[in-house]
């Protein structure tokens, strides 16, 4: 099969790499339907991260189930599943408790980028639906997959609330995604915090009824000046960089909360300051699994549409035009066929 393998920042190939196999009882392969960039890969590519390549790349994936293990029951050959990109038994008291994404038996998902995947612990980690979806549906379900649930749990840790206000910083796919979730959840002003005219629109659509362009002490003045001088109820911080998480601390009400989910590069908080504030804090890396099912089903039933983050599709093969695209911020998110 082929997959992406990065070599180096900026060197992202597609290559042929050995077929996977069953590896252990609990494994399944799937057969990819599509695939695409998260902005996380974007990282190492711009070697913020080391890339300790060459290694194959892409956590996020569709797909139709090709090979199970003799342990797993949950799932059959022909079935479509989406996954994420931590794998979770679904079982161990982390799983019971609802942070899949810190079960015990995690592995990460890497080299999803790819035309096959192995998925560890497939029996927890799989969600089939019930008949294949028409591809109509497949960007929405892809989304559902990373930046759909990411945003989700930006917005459930920063606690959205009917009728409360609602800061979303940062105006990737994840927070455009965390506006869909935020509208979701009941929110009655959403304020996408965005410098970018496509973004801003999408987020529109998505349910932001503010936008602020300004960042740093003026961001928060803004968002002073629309929440009568306090703060917002919830903040969803979406990016990952110490000048997010400070306004979107600052953003936030005493009382109020920040959830954060941007992968923390360089973000180091105040102790006094967050004392001083009363704002809870709370993030890590998704629980999609926790949320697949119902995330699943609000798609297929057409009530969220979070597919229209993918604004450019390319073939799996050209995927190293698919990072060049989003790492230029030319595409939000690419949606890359096999
Ligand atoms: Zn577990």
């Amino acid at each position: 099969m082929r997959g992406a393998v990065i070599h180096a920042p900026e060197d992202v190939r597609f290559e042929t790499l050995e077929d996977p196999k069953i590896l252990h009882p609990t494994d399944a392969v799937v057969r990819t339907a599509a695939t695409c960039v998260c902005g996380s890969d974007l990282w190492p590519y711009r070697g913020a991260d080391e890339t300790n390549g060459p290694r194959p790349i892409g956590h996020e994936y569709i797909g139709f189930v090709e090979e199970v293990g003799s342990e797993v029951t949950a799932v059959r050959p022909g079935q479509f599943v989406v996954g994420s990109f931590a794998t979770s038994d679904n079982t161990c008291p982390n799983c019971r408790r609802g942070f899949q994404s810190n079960c015990l038996n995690r592995e990460f998902m890497s080299g999803c980028q790819a035309e096959y995947i192995r998925i560890p612990n497939a029996q927890g980690t799989l969600v089939a639906t019930q008949e294949p979806p028409g591809e109509e549906y497949w960007p929405g379900l892809l989304a559902v997959s990373d930046v759909m649930g990411t945003g989700w749990w930006a917005a459930d840790a920063a606690e959205v609330r009917p009728g409360t206000t609602a800061v979303v910083v940062g105006d990737g796919a994840v927070g455009l995604c965390a506006v869909i979730a935020a509208k979701e959840m009941g929110a009655e002003r959403i304020v996408a915090m965005s410098r970018h005219a496509p973004r801003q629109e999408l987020a529109r659509s998505f349910g932001a009824t503010d936008i602020v362009t300004e960042r740093g002490d003026e961001g928060v003045a803004r968002i002073k000046e629309l929440t009568d001088g306090t703060g917002a109820d919830s903040v969803l911080e979406c990016v990952g960089t110490a000048e997010a998480m400070g306004q979107a601390l600052r953003s936030a009400r005493p009382g109020g909360t920040v959830g954060f989910v941007g992968v923390p590069h360089g973000v180091a908080v105040d102790g006094q300051e967050l004392f001083s504030s009363h704002v809870g804090l709370r993030g890590g890396p998704a629980p999609v699994r926790r949320y697949l099912p119902d995330l699943v089903d609000r798609v297929l039933r057409g009530r969220i549409d979070p597919g229209r983050v993918f604004d450019l599709t390319l073939p799996l093969e050209q995927v190293a035009e698919a990072y060049k695209a989003m790492d230029e911020r030319r595409a939000i998110k690419v949606f890359l066929k096999p």
